[in-house]
């Protein structure tokens, strides 16, 4: 009676846990992706509008899953923040990423900055800011190669510990980047209480540029603002040529998106970048 009162249990237990289950499987594998070098960086440039030129990257983050083939980050950066997983998959992301951006330089490629996303509960961290300190002194890239890119919800999460990390990465010559601007419906009064360098206008308002008049006079407020307030400006998932001309007339000074380039591996950005070379 006893088992059997078990298997009911079970039976109804079992499929409540299964996307739990699913995850906790996910888990493991990730810890053995980042063991396994399963995990590897693409890179998507960023370019100045009036001249064209790649002025920046940002590194995204790929699973090269043995069997299920290349897992986007949305599908496991959720479970690696839930984990404490993001913990070493960030330092990792970071320090690979500044060894690619040194790389670069030593072989006299400029790519600009090297853009990284930084998780919330990464930058939480207390000694996170030491930890960006470290990297730079591992890999050897200058701190001013380095942006480091925090939604605008992670900042505002605990604002008085984000300010003292914020300064610390300031003060060490990083730069700050704003991912998501606009979404975050937060009061914009921290733009001038914490140390930011720029503001990355976020996707969803230039998809909709071309279709919704509002979207188009958010991109342009946004510009002006941050124009307003010293701060640089990149506009990211620029799609089509509609939508840079538009940013073009805005003074929008960056861009980023498919229109461009995909996030590629290391060697295609070079190659990009040679073939935009004149002469
Ligand atoms: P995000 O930081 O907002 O990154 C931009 C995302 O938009 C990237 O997706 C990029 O491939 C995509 N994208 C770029 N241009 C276009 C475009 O023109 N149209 C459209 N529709 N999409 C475009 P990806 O690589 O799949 O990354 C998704 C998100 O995953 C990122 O959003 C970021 O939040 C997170 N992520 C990626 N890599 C890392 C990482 O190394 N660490 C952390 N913590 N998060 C990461
Ligand atoms: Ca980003
Ligand atoms: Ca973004
Ligand atoms: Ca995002």
């Amino acid at each position: 009676a006893k088992a059997n009162g078990r298997n009911k249990y079970q039976f109804f237990a079992a499929p409540m846990n299964a996307a739990a289950n699913k995850r906790l499987h996910l888990e493991s594998e990730l810890w053995e992706a980042l063991a396994n070098n399963e995990l590897l960086l693409h890179y998507q440039p960023q370019l100045d509008l009036p001249s064209g030129r790649i002025v920046g990257v940002e590194a995204l983050v790929r699973w090269q899953h043995p069997k299920l083939g290349m897992i986007p980050p949305a599908d496991f950066i959720p479970v690696a923040e839930d984990s404490g997983l993001i913990l070493p998959l960030g330092h990792w992301v970071l320090l690979t990423a500044c060894r690619q951006a040194k790389a670069w330089l030593d072989a006299g490629i400029d790519m600009g900055e090297i853009a990284v996303n930084i998780s919330a509960y990464q930058f939480r961290q207390p000694e996170f800011a030491q930890s960006v300190r470290a990297v730079l002194a591992e890999s050897g890239l200058p701190a001013e190669r380095l942006e480091l890119e925090i939604t605008e919800s992670t900042i505002m999460h605990s604002a008085d510990s984000s300010v003292t990390t914020l300064e610390e990465l300031k003060a060490m010559g990083v730069k700050l980047a704003v991912d998501d601007f606009g979404t975050g419906y937060s009061s914009l009064s921290y733009l001038r209480r914490f140390p930011i360098d720029r503001l990355k206008i976020d996707r969803s308002f230039v998809a909709d540029m071309e279709s919704d008049a509002d979207a188009a006079s958010l991109v342009a407020s946004i510009i002006a603002l941050g124009g307003s307030l010293g701060l640089r400006l990149v506009a990211e998932g620029v799609e089509n040529s509609a939508q840079v001309s538009s940013l073009r007339e805005m003074a929008c000074e960056r861009v980023q998106g498919f229109h461009f380039c995909r996030p590629m591996p290391a060697e295609g950005v070079v190659d990009m970048l040679n073939s935009l070379r004149p002469g």
